[in-house]
């Protein structure tokens, strides 16, 4: 029997588990641990997904599925490099696999980013998700525009949390502390602002059609930047498929008859930041304006600013070292998946922070195809039982699972799928009682 270590207990983690439930026979057996550094696992599914987004978190039900499997073991509340050494782990197991994405925002690195209530998703995300970690986030909302940079998913759930009328969050997960301030919030609009044209957007198209749907805002795209960049790709080759859906759900968007609602959320292209003012707080924005030529994108001599006393930047993500990992282009250093000796890397962590929850599956299967391919004699080893110190409050797969009935059924009394728990301690307890 092979003794896996998963490192983080995300989407990426658990498909790697599913995996190696999967690749096992007659002949080829693993026990699978699952380290964590949180109290709580499910990773992005908890912490990143948007709280209006619920379908989306029904994943989690493969992960409880995966959990329950007799070769599978939770390690919550144990942080790599401070609790255990992936020196140590490495010689405990035969195989370790690091799924510890890719939690630190990018940067635009332009002046002013310091300032106060300019925020990264990283940031701004777990906020609103509840995550341990991120409920002292300063984020104010007395501001009449918030501004948010990227063309994502990512920026247009922030953007849509922002933007819609916030008693549309009342029967969701987000965190209370966030629905407190949404309430509060004088924000009336809401600008996306991608800096490349409407045929580069990252945004997916089921993101885009859901969009119209909002009830109390209405939802803005200059219709001139749409037909613009339908001139420019029917000028192509070949269009991909899901570039002619994304350009007619915002064809759609620019075409909608407006609600007249006093909520607007307006995405602009073409417009590059360059500096953000204020005085101790961002007060606000300039852009450059650009523009497409000859298929490429380029700096035009216009500018134009935007007053607003919130920007978000949503441009992606890096991941964060631990000692012993080496991070090269804001991802793990590998090939294919293998890092070195008995390490390999999957998710955000091995291919960086692009790919919806489910491409972290063949993702994951690919790394685990490679490691069997690898195997050598299985270790005689412990494990991680030795590793760490005695009286340390491990959340194991019993714990969690009392955790996550105390939220669920807090959520019922609320009318939510679950209220979650923000302060760490408590967590711990909710799991040992
Ligand atoms: P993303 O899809 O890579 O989008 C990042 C955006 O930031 C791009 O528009 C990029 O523009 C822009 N950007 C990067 N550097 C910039 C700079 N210096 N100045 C201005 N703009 C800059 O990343 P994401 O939104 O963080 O999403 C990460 C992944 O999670 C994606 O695969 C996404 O689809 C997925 N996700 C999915 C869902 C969902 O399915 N509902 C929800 C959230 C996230 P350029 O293209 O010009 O670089």
């Amino acid at each position: 029997m092979y003794r896996i270590a998963i490192i983080g207990a995300g989407p990426a983690g658990y498909f790697t588990a599913q995996a190696f439930q999967k690749a096992q026979s007659d002949d080829l057996a693993f026990a699978i641990d699952m380290i964590e550094r949180l109290p709580t696992p499910w990773g992005l599914v908890r912490s990143g997904v948007a709280p209006d987004h619920p379908k989306i978190k029904t994943v989690s039900k493969v992960f409880e599925k995966i959990a329950k499997e007799p070769n599978f073991r939770l390690f919550a509340n144990v942080e790599l490099g401070k609790d255990v050494s992936l020196k140590d782990l490495r010689d405990q197991y035969d195989v370790v696999v690091l799924a510890t994405g890719a939690s630190k925002g990018r940067k635009l690195g332009i002046p002013g980013e310091e300032l106060a209530n300019v925020l990264t998703s990283a940031e701004f995300v777990p906020w609103y998700n509840s995550h341990p970690d991120y409920v002292k986030t300063q984020v104010e909302l007395s501001c009449d525009t918030a501004v948010v940079i990227g063309a994502g998913n990512v920026a247009m759930d922030i953007a849509r949390i922002l933007a819609i009328e916030p008693t549309a969050l009342d029967p969701t997960d987000v965190a209370n502390h966030a629905l407190v301030k949404l309430k509060q919030s004088n924000i009336r609009t809401v600008i996306i602002c991608g800096r490349r044209g409407p045929e580069h957007a990252a945004f997916t198209a089921t993101e885009l059609r859901d969009l119209p749907k909002l009830e109390n805002t209405d939802v803005f795209i200059d219709s001139k930047q749409i037909e613009d960049a339908i001139k420019r790709i029917s000028e192509l080759d070949e269009i991909e498929k899901d570039l002619k859906n994304n350009i007619e759900a915002m064809r759609l968007i620019g075409e909608q008859q407006k609600k007249e609602a006093a909520r607007r959320l307006e995405i602009k292209f073409l417009s590059a930041p360059v500096e953000i003012k204020g005085d101790g707080k961002v007060a606000e924005i300039i852009f450059k304006v650009n523009k497409v030529e000859g298929g490429k994108v380029v700096a035009t001599k216009d500018t134009f600013s935007i007053k607003t006393g919130l920007v978000v930047t949503a441009i992606g993500y890096d991941s964060i070292e631990y000692p012993g990992v080496k991070i090269k282009s804001g991802r793990v250093s590998n090939i294919a998946g293998h890092v070195e000796h008995n390490v390999y890397v999957t998710g955000w962590a091995k291919r960086g922070p692009v790919g919806v929850i489910g491409t972290n599956k063949s993702d994951s299967s690919d790394v685990v195809e490679l490691i069997i391919k690898n195997l050598t004699e299985p270790k005689i080893s412990e494990g991680i039982t030795g590793l760490l110190k005695s009286g340390h409050e491990v959340i194991d797969q019993i714990a969690w699972e009392k955790i996550n009935a105390s939220e669920v059924i807090s959520g019922q009394i609320t009318g939510k799928p679950r209220v979650k728990v923000v302060d760490w301690k408590q967590l711990i307890s909710l799991g040992k009682n």
